[in-house]
């Protein structure tokens, strides 16, 4: 009936309503919580490919939210990115993010990459953001090749766009730029052989379903077969199980990270478990 249909029609934009109050809230809370400094970073590392040695570390944000407790990213890192709230964070999280670094070289004398998550947003085509990442570097006195940046796929995939040119420029002054969540976005790959790539990012889903699926594994194969002829690296990223670190093993892929060998943890239990302190 008539009357019905109105109830529903309010039913959802009273939905509707309630979601952008949330949503609005939302966002007044991450300002804020940049303000008061409650974003934090966990580290996981990235082992060689035996999963003997930490090789890297990926930095993970996480918001430590005074009443609700730590909050992942899939949270709020959306929203961030819907509200130019992310320029923000992410610079926020490269600050932190060679800060700590510099602070693992400085205890242990050795370089432990630290991979930093970017979204494609963030990335100012005019140089700004790249000159800033450098500037940061240096004021640290961070090594070269000590920091790398994760973007995805469809970052790269327009050669015209002058985002190219920006990730030859970090590439020239060391930093390493691997790819995220490889396999999962466009199918071009044209951009690895146009663009000086360091390391692929096996996404979890195929790694997932390797020991069941030979398709999966022949993916897999042909990533790591492809990418070390353009001299590139490979982590295998989400490896849960001893029966896909053998493939993986097998298959010769260079770095693995994933809950098997250890799971996303707070700076210092990293730096306990990870960083030798033999320079001290
Ligand atoms: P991602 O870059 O693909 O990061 C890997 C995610 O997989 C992380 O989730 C990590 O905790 C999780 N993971 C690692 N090993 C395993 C495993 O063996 N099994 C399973 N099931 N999961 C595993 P997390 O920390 O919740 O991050 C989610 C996403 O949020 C990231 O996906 C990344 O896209 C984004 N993100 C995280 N930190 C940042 C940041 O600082 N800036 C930006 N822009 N995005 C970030
Ligand atoms: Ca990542
Ligand atoms: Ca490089
Ligand atoms: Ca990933």
């Amino acid at each position: 009936s008539k009357s019905k249909g109105r109830n529903r029609y309010e039913f959802f934009s009273h939905a509707i309503e309630e979601q952008a109050i949330e949503k609005r809230r939302l966002i007044e809370e991450i300002r804020l919580a940049l303000k008061l400094n409650q974003f934090v970073l966990f580290y996981q590392p990235i082992f060689d490919q035996f999963g003997l040695k930490a090789e890297k570390a990926e930095a993970l944000i996480r918001w430590n939210h005074p009443q609700r407790g730590l909050i992942g990213p899939n949270e709020f890192i959306p929203v961030a990115e819907q509200n130019g709230l992310i320029e923000d964070i992410g610079n926020w999280v490269r600050d932190q993010a060679i800060e700590d670094a510099a602070y693992f070289y400085q205890l242990s004398g050795n370089i432990m990459q630290v991979s930093v998550n970017t979204s494609p947003l963030q990335i100012d085509p005019s140089g700004l953001w790249v000159d800033e990442w450098i500037l940061a570097c240096n004021k640290h006195r961070l090594p070269r090749d000590t920091m790398i940046i994760e973007v995805t796929e469809n970052t790269l995939m327009d050669p015209d766009s002058p985002i190219q040119q920006q990730m030859q420029r970090l590439n020239h002054y060391g930093i390493d730029i691997a790819i995220d969540d490889f396999g999962v976005g466009y199918s071009s790959l044209a951009y690895l052989q146009r663009l000086d790539i360091d390391i692929l990012k096996i996404d979890r889903s195929f790694i997932q379903h390797m020991e069941t699926n030979e398709s999966s594994i022949a993916l897999v194969r042909a990533i790591i077969t492809m990418a070390h002829h353009l001299k590139v690296k490979v982590v295998a990223e989400g490896v849960e199980t001893e029966g896909q670190h053998k493939l993986l093993e097998q298959l010769s892929c260079d770095y693995l990270q994933g809950y098997l060998f250890a799971k996303p943890m707070p700076t210092q239990d990293f730096i306990d478990r990870y960083i030798s302190s033999a320079a001290l």
